[in-house]
């Protein structure tokens, strides 16, 4: 039989283990049982033997001896089960002996006798007909050293084995059925048991055939291990769906992001293209094709930055940083940028703080969020970044009297390509991106960013940062 399903392999194990277990126990009770009846049957013989041995030592006699008969008759009730006794004279001659037997189907055997001379008791079993034995033991009656009685006891075993054959029908008849039984009730326990993985390999096979990742599996009410499963199933399904989304959302965005510049190189290519030109043509085209094809190489990047963030793969290289440099070092590149919209970068208050951190991607972080304060602050602006060390963590803020963010807004300028004024943040060189990425360096670090603005009044973001990163959390 191949055994190919698990509810079949469990039931053919159950079945297996519990006849194996009664026929081990069948065995058990059937030679403890036997042993038992045996035993019982040798003590009455014992009893019965040694009150005739009593009698004997009285007195001998050929003849049955007065009383015996009776006593075997109405205590012992041995007439209706076949029982009998003899006492022989020392030298083995038959003396006294109940009546109606037949002595001579089982003599004193040489045996017992030398065993009774050396004062020792003996039981035999001896077959009278084929399914009638009879058990008999000879006791030896010793007095003063001299073997002068023996006495027989007999008594027939058809009752003992009549109970042990109908022990071992009852065994016989039962131990199949019962295994049969279990058979069925295994199987329907299995498959009751099994119904939950049926129901998830049927859901699973829909959605693999229908490709349809937003279907889960119903998960059982009870918690055991088929719900766990079903859960885990759910689990993998909801973050295949995300990844599937995730990618799909980023091919979508990423094409969208890209179409526009490209647009507009083809078309001042085409346009430029279609008759002779100017030297001075020709520059003044390529220098703006060079801006687009930057434009398109920053969000390049920026994709890739995110793509590896989606993924939880952005390779972290931790050591001590000195955040307090890392904004000295931005405020001052970014200076000049400033400088241009005659913004001024006050360093309002910086303490030293040094943290476990990537100093790249934290440079990278704290370099979008001044830029971003740069580009959305009007001309004579002001920009304020604060540094502080709050002991466990580092606090850094950056404040600017620009434009600000409507606070419906608010909520969604994290989210990768949201901007508040597209055409604004195009035109300064925005791809959209940059706070997506801040936010995803701040997480990397386990840290937290908010951000609290006013429409024409300004922005500020501020940033919490654990100043011992789990790193290998964020690594693995
Ligand atoms: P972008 O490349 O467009 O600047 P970001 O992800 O850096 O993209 O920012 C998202 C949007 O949030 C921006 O388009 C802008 O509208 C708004 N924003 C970000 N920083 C500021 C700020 N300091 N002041 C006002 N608006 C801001």
């Amino acid at each position: 039989m191949m055994l190919n399903s698990i509810r079949s392999r469990l039931t053919a194990w159950h079945v297996a283990l519990l006849g194996a277990i009664l026929i081990l126990f069948s065995v058990l009770l059937y030679f403890f049982l036997s042993k038992r009846l045996h035993e019982g049957i040798d003590n009455s013989l014992m009893v019965s033997a040694s009150v005739v041995r009593k009698t004997a030592l009285l007195e001998y006699s050929r003849n049955p001896l007065p009383g015996l008969e009776f006593f075997f008759d109405q205590f012992l009730g041995y007439s209706n089960l076949n029982k009998f006794y003899r006492i022989y004279d020392g030298s083995g001659n038959v003396g006294s002996r109940s009546q109606g037997m037949d002595a001579s189907q089982f003599p004193l055997t040489q045996a017992a006798y030398m065993r009774a001379l050396k004062g020792l008791e003996t039981y035999e079993t001896f077959m009278v007909s084929e399914n009638d034995p009879l058990r008999v033991i000879t006791l030896p009656v010793i007095r003063e050293d001299t073997l002068i009685n023996l006495v027989q006891v007999g008594t027939s075993l058809v009752g003992v084995n009549e109970t042990l054959k109908n022990l071992r029908f009852f065994l016989f008849a039962t131990i199949p059925g019962v295994l049969v039984l279990s058979t069925l009730v295994g199987r329907f326990m299995a498959r009751r048991a099994l119904q939950p993985v049926a129901k998830i390999t049927q859901a699973a096979r829909q959605i693999a055939s229908g490709a349809d990742l937003s279907r889960r599996i119903p998960v059982p009410e009870v918690q055991d291990e088929i719900g766990y499963l079903a859960a885990t199933f759910n689990e993998m399904m909801a973050r295949l769906e995300k990844s599937f989304t995730q990618m799909r959302q980023f091919s979508s965005d990423a094409s969208h992001e890209l179409r526009t510049p490209l647009t507009v190189l083809k078309g001042q290519s085409e346009l430029i293209l279609r008759k002779q030109r100017e030297p001075g043509e020709y520059q003044e085209v390529l220098s703006s094709n060079l801006e687009e094809i930057n434009y398109m190489s920053r969000i390049l990047d920026d994709l890739f930055i995110l793509s590896k963030s989606d993924e939880a793969q952005v390779p972290l290289e931790y050591s001590q940083v000195d955040l307090k440099l890392i904004v000295e070092e931005v405020c001052k590149h970014l200076e000049i940028l400033a400088d241009e919209k005659n913004i001024k970068i006050i360093m309002a208050y910086l303490e030293i703080v040094s943290l476990k951190g990537d100093a790249h991607r934290l440079r990278q972080m704290v370099s979008t969020l001044l830029h971003n304060s740069i580009k959305y602050t009007q001309e004579n602006g002001e920009i304020k970044v604060t540094l502080q060390d709050m002991g466990e963590y580092a606090y850094f803020t950056i404040a600017d009297n620009g434009i600000g963010i409507p606070e419906s807004d608010l909520p969604l300028i994290f989210n990768r390509f949201y901007r508040v004024d597209k055409a604004r943040s195009r035109e300064e060189g925005g791809s959209g991106l940059g706070l997506c990425i801040c936010k995803h360096i701040v997480d990397l670090h386990h840290g937290k960013i908010e951000v609290e603005s006013r429409l024409k009044e300004g922005t500020k973001f501020k940033i919490r940062l654990p100043k011992t990163a789990l790193q290998n959390e964020s690594n693995g």
